[in-house]
């Protein structure tokens, strides 16, 4: 009976608590800190970040397990004990916040324990943090300097009273004294006021585990600063799509569409530019949200394919690999955006903003439409998306000046009937050194997979290679075909040494690279 009467929620001693002193009752969004605390600019920055990162999750996600906490799998040991770990970093800052205010006072000059945190609050990467050379910066830049050694004389005293640095208790109490030059962070509890006595054996294990805990949480840092989580998105990437939504541009995000090696794709809903203004820009009802993953590893792999893009060649060699990630999203805009304008079924850029790139969705009701691999076509479908296809890839080559070159079932969606190009970021000029090699094998891809979905008038690759590039290789044999490309490439490069990339031989001009997008 007692038990029913603590937990009614009849009139009792706990409603007269109210709801937050109710001394049973979950905490509920109730910011605890001191007067110095509110004061401390970093708190504030730190709040506001919280704050919009509380409000992202209802405005913007509605079950975008990618960005909210809720659904993270709490049955791994692992996820737990790091989410723990986190719960004690969190407070761990907040206990060395109140350090720095304590220590720095009033004074004019303050000392900063930033580098000392645990959990770092996410800053807006539009600053100079871009510049930062990631090759510069993986030599530990937070490792501490070696321990200055303290000019030791070995005794002081004269005759009788001579003490070495042996004797213990002497040297017990330096110990501790010393123990003030291990980080701010680093807790050594309250003994430094007092009489404290640490033998050498205690004090040099507690060093280095100072040294090591201070190199863990710099190693920490640079993680949180310069990866991108496996399947989520990067804390930066996640302002930056809050953003988005802030804004108004995007309604809403409501969830992943797709995890690639190289890529995280989300479904929004759009909203609208510059509400109210005459020039603002018509968002599409749903838009798609490609963010070009932030970990290097994948897209070293494609290094053929910008290294030698003539358009973003000059720019390549003088970037830091952040940046080159970025260009991918800017080649995938731009390729876009001939594509576009050719009248190819492809998405609209919406916007490019560093490494994210939103476009109009290709789908509806959030159900992206199938790519050609999933779709069952009836046979005449079939045969009329081949025509669709070799028509794609002419225009694609004559008009855009393009090579998708990464072209296949995968990359084409089935929507409304017509066949739909994505996935472009890859794709190059066909005088790129390698161009017509990509050429054939998206002509491989493509007469397989029509071959083999019984279309029969789908051309052999040689063949459709020769149609879509107008190139006349009369090789008979895969062998004696790829020669031939590879001695047109061959031309084509020392053509481009003596007379510039403008005067390819087996193209005609076609206006020129498109004028690259600088922030
Ligand atoms: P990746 O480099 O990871 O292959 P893609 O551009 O091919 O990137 O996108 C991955 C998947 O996301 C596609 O297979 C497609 O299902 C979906 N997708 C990408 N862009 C769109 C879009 N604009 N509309 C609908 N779905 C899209
Ligand atoms: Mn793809």
């Amino acid at each position: 009976m007692d038990l029913v009467r603590v937990a009614s929620p009849e009139p009792g001693p706990a409603a007269a608590w109210g709801p937050s002193k109710c001394p049973w009752a979950t905490p509920q969004n109730t910011i605890s800190c001191s007067l110095s605390d509110v004061m401390s600019e970093q708190l504030a920055k730190e709040l506001q970040l919280e704050e919009e990162a509380a409000a992202f999750p209802e405005v913007a996600v509605a079950e975008g397990p990618f960005i909210t906490g809720e659904n993270i799998d709490t049955s791994s040991d692992l996820m737990l004990a790091q989410m723990l770990q986190m719960e004690f970093d969190r407070e761990y800052d907040a206990q060395l916040r109140r350090e720095e205010k304590k220590f720095n006072g009033d004074s004019k000059v303050s000392i900063s324990f930033e580098n000392y945190r645990k959990v770092h609050p996410y800053e807006d990467s539009d600053s100079s943090e871009d510049e930062v050379d990631w090759q510069d910066t993986r030599d530990d830049p937070y490792r501490p300097a070696k321990p200055v050694p303290t000019p030791k004389k070995g005794f002081i005293g004269k005759g009788k009273d001579i003490t070495t640095k042996h004797d213990e208790v002497v040297c017990g109490r330096k110990n501790t004294a010393r123990m003030e030059n291990f980080a701010p962070g680093f807790q050594v509890g309250d003994g430094i006021g007092m009489d404290l006595k640490l033998s050498n054996h205690v004090f040099n294990a507690l060093k280095q585990h100072a040294y090591s805990e201070e190199r863990r949480s710099a190693r920490l840092h640079e993680k949180k600063e310069h990866s991108t989580a496996e399947k989520a998105v990067d804390p930066k990437t996640r302002l930056l799509m809050y953003k988005m939504v802030n804004s108004g541009m995007l309604e809403t995000i409501t969830g992943c569409i797709s995890t690639g090696k190289e890529s995280v794709v989300f479904h929004a809903y759009g909203g609208s530019m510059e509400d109210g203004k005459e020039d603002s820009k018509v968002i599409p009802t749903e838009c798609a949200i490609k963010v070009f993953k932030t970990t290097l590893n994948e897209f070293k792999n494609r290094d053929k394919y910008i290294k030698d893009d003539f358009r973003f060649k000059d720019r390549f060699s003088k970037l830091n690999p952040r940046k080159i990630i970025r260009m991918w999203a800017e080649k995938e805009m731009h390729n876009l955006t001939r594509m576009q304008r050719a009248g190819i079924p492809c998405p609209t850029v919406v916007l490019l903003k560093k490494h994210i790139l939103v476009m109009s969705f290709i789908g509806h009701d959030q159900v992206p439409a199938p790519k050609l691999k999933e779709v069952k076509l009836s046979s005449e479908e079939m045969k009329d998306a081949y025509y669709q296809t070799l028509h794609l890839m002419q225009q694609l080559y004559n008009e855009c000046t393009l090579v998708h070159a990464d072209l296949s079932e995968y990359n084409m969606l089935w929507h409304a009937g017509k066949v739909w190009l994505i996935d472009v970021s890859q794709s190059v000029e066909p005088t790129h050194p390698h161009g017509l090699e990509f050429l054939f094998r998206d002509c491989r891809n493509i007469s397989q997979f029509f071959q083999k979905g019984g279309v029969k008038e789908a051309l052999g690759e040689r063949e459709l290679f020769n149609a879509v590039s107008g190139l006349n290789i009369s090789a008979d044999n895969e062998a004696d075909f790829l020669a031939e490309i590879e001695a047109l490439e061959k031309m084509n490069e020392d053509h481009v040494q003596k007379n510039g990339r403008k005067a390819a031989s087996f193209l005609k001009d076609d206006g020129g690279p498109p004028v690259l997008y600088d922030e």
